[in-house]
């Protein structure tokens, strides 16, 4: 009996296990202190009224044998596809709603597709890095390069084209930097891919936090559909952390290596997953409505303003950052040339505010700290006074 060895290769993910430990240490040592967390990656507020309604509708068809349902279509329901395929519409994207994937996340799709490729592929990921590219693809065994972000290139790495991938991940607007790409510059990651014959494996699970001109969809740059694969979720759009709903698109006319990318995900999908429940799909369409759009909006405004609080602040201070504008992320340098986890301790003991080490996404996060707008507001207002009286004083 062996093990899959490649896991050995994996780098322990201590970052959030550490975080709760000197938090719960400091908490322990200071039982009066009220901490607040901006350090956060999951949502906070509940669900739109019209999405709990329709997932309550969806549960009641199941409880009647007349309406009742079992497995569901691997690649989810036609009245959820079509849902997406309208709102992508939305936007001035052309997908087909044959072209869409029903998943129960991005994470799991993202993670997942590596099945589909071979292991001999080179991986190419931006450093800082939402880590589920890095370790699924290690667990593969597959070669992995970086493309390297930093505040020269404002952390959207673009393709060097003496180096030959033939996956890349692309996440924009990212995590954790919260960077997002413009169309041009997309077009230029297009461009190298269909030269290099790659696929763009491309997450947009906070394509609705765009407020500027920016793509929502890699789909709307031209030569796309020739080398992408888009992955977005209703987790954060909907706050759907806990529901579990996201969505795949994947070109029909995709092919690489004489395959169908397409059908040999589907056929993947068939062998390894059962799909979404029924009421979850029936809430997921509910969000695509005209009523869930206004009311989603609701939440997604609440978020953005948090994120707009704490960048105005980082503006007063005078330090650099990127995200807060098109995403719920804002990526800040270290004040003084601190370390990430240095300034982590400082703003625990000085400030009573939690945050996220740069350093845990990746070399090039070193020096950096992710704050998020997923929290409460009277407590985002607090924290970032705390934080202005700390850095300004
Ligand atoms: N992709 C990125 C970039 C994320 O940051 C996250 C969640 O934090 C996900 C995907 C996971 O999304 P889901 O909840 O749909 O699995």
């Amino acid at each position: 009996m062996q093990i899959n060895k490649n896991f050995d290769n994996l780098v322990p993910n201590y970052l959030f296990a550490e975080i709760a430990k000197r938090v719960t240490d400091y908490q322990k040592a200071n039982p009066d202190k009220d901490i607040i967390r901006l350090g956060i990656g999951d949502v906070t507020l509940p669900l739109a009224p019209v999405v709990v309604e329709a997932m309550k509708k969806g549960a009641e068809e199941l409880a009647r044998k007349e309406t009742f349902k079992g497995y569901p279509d691997y690649e989810g329901y036609g009245f959820v596809r079509e849902a997406v395929a309208g709102y992508y519409q939305s936007f001035g994207v052309n997908v087909s709603a044959d072209e869409i994937l029903i998943s129960d996340g991005a994470k799991s799709d993202c993670g997942n597709i590596g099945d589909i490729f071979g292991t001999d592929n080179v991986v190419l990921v931006t450093d800082p890095v939402y880590p589920v590219y890095v370790d699924s693809n290690i667990m593969a065994g597959r070669k992995i390069i970086y493309a390297e972000c930093s505040k020269e290139n404002a952390f959207l790495a673009m393709p060097d084209d003496s180096v030959h991938a033939d996956i890349i991940y692309l996440c924009s607007p990212n995590n954790p930097t919260g960077a997002a790409y413009t169309a041009a510059q997309l077009k230029q990651w297009v461009d190298y891919a269909i030269k290099h014959d790659a696929v763009i494996l491309y997450d947009c699970a906070y394509e609705a936090f765009i407020t500027e001109d920016l793509p929502r969809s890699i789909f709307s740059v031209e030569g796309a559909r020739q080398c992408a694969i888009e992955f977005c979720s209703l987790s954060k759009t909907a706050g759907f952390t806990g529901t579990r709903c996201g969505y795949t698109v994947i070109p029909k006319e995709l092919e690489r290596d004489g395959h169908n990318l397409y059908k040999t995900w589907y056929r993947r999908q068939a062998t390894k997953f059962n799909g979404v429940s029924y009421p979850v799909q029936c809430a997921a369409a509910a969000v695509f409505s005209e009523e869930g759009q206004e009311q989603i909006k609701i939440n997604l405004e609440y978020y953005k303003e948090n994120a707009r609080i704490i960048a105005n602040a980082l503006d007063e201070l005078g330090i650099y950052y990127t995200g807060g504008k098109n995403s719920p992320y804002i990526w800040l340098e270290c004040p003084n040339g601190m370390k990430s986890w240095d300034f982590f301790d400082l703003l625990l003991n000085e400030a009573n505010v939690v945050g996220t080490p740069g350093a845990g996404f990746g070399k090039n996060g070193e020096g950096f700290f992710r704050l998020t707008s997923f929290g409460d507001r009277d407590k985002t207002i607090e924290a970032v006074a705390r934080i202005k009286k700390l850095l300004a004083g």
